[in-house]
């Protein structure tokens, strides 16, 4: 297949895994960063392939057979944060960290939670992604997409279908940015929110280990790591995956995990919490690409 002309880079066989958070899985057919909204526009219309978006795959498991089609990547080009007013907008890219630290800066409050969420907009957008109490939606003004087609669509939070890290805008779109919304307050203060947020996720979450987050989500009303404790998986462990000491519901790579052990391990808990407790949980992860 001939690939379009691009600004960015187009790299093939692209060891992909190895820059998800849980270091290991296969590679990406082909990886396109694209210079910008054009070259992505560009991309799209000409390329005849199968595409998938990622952002910091900080929520990701890629399998060890890796990646069919291109994967894209958003990254430099669509790194931008703008602040006007109380309203920040941020290119998909854009580190969710680089969000909270400007809205402090800016004496802007209520985007405190984004500070320790790994990854970028694109992939919080998609994901609905929170924490404390608050989630995208909470701030969200309206965000950008471009489709499979190279459509450009501009939604509205009500129109987006968002709720409990799920949003419902079709897979093909991709999200070149979002516009958020907070409220005006002191700097020190909103900077001492960041700073207690900083201290409770050292506390509370393997945040410098090889792991993707929570494993699995909440099932309503309940806490999907208590149920894991409850059905005794809290120490179970599949080749080099584990469950994390510091929080049961976070999965790691304890240095020679697979794609396949970690994918195991989270099916394994899924069947014993559904025998011990008649509870189903369901991926919060994603899992992306094709088993060995
Ligand atoms: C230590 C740790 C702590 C975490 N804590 C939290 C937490 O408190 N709350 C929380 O919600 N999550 C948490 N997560 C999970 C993760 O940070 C979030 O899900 C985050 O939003 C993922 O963003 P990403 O850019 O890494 O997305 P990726 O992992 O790259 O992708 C995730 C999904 O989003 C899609 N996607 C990515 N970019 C785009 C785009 N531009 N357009 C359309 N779709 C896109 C992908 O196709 C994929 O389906 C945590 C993860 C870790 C490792």
């Amino acid at each position: 297949m001939s690939l379009p002309n691009v600004r960015g880079t187009l790299t093939p066989n692209y060891p992909l895994g190895q820059e998800s958070w849980f270091r290991c899985g296969g590679h990406a057919d082909l990886l396109f960063e694209p210079a910008d909204f054009s070259d992505l526009e560009n991309f799209l219309k000409n390329y005849d392939g199968d595409v998938m978006v990622l952002g910091g795959m900080a929520n990701t498991i890629v399998r060890d057979g890796g990646i069919r089609g291109c994967v894209i990547r958003l990254g430099k080009g669509f790194a931008d944060v703008k602040v006007e007013g109380n309203v920040i907008t941020a290119g998909a890219g854009a580190l969710n960290g680089t969000v909270a630290s400007m809205a402090a800066k800016n004496g802007i409050g209520g985007l405190e939670f984004l500070s320790g969420i790994p990854g970028t907009v694109g992939g919080a957008l998609r994901m609905n992604a929170g924490a404390y109490g608050m989630e995208v939606k909470d701030r969200l003004k309206s965000a950008t997409t471009i489709d499979r087609t190279a459509h450009v669509r501009q939604l509205k939070p009500e129109q987006m279908g968002m709720s409990y890290r799920h949003t419902d805008v079709p897979e093909d779109q991709i999200f070149t940015q979002g516009v958020f919304e907070g409220v005006a307050e002191d700097t020190e203060i909103v900077r001492a929110r960041l700073k207690d947020i900083k201290a409770k996720r050292n506390e509370t979450q393997p945040i410098s280990e090889q792991t993707g987050g929570s494993t699995f989500a909440n099932p309503d009303g309940m806490k999907a790591w208590e149920l894991i404790d409850r059905s005794g998986c809290r120490d179970l462990q599949i080749g080099g995956a584990r469950m994390s000491e510091k929080h049961c519901n976070f999965m790691i790579n304890t240095g020679n995990a697979t794609a396949a052990d970690l994918e195991d391990l989270g099916d394994e808990i899924i069947r014993i919490v559904q025998e011990k407790t008649g509870v189903t949980l369901c991926w919060e992860i994603k899992r992306l690409g094709e088993r060995s």
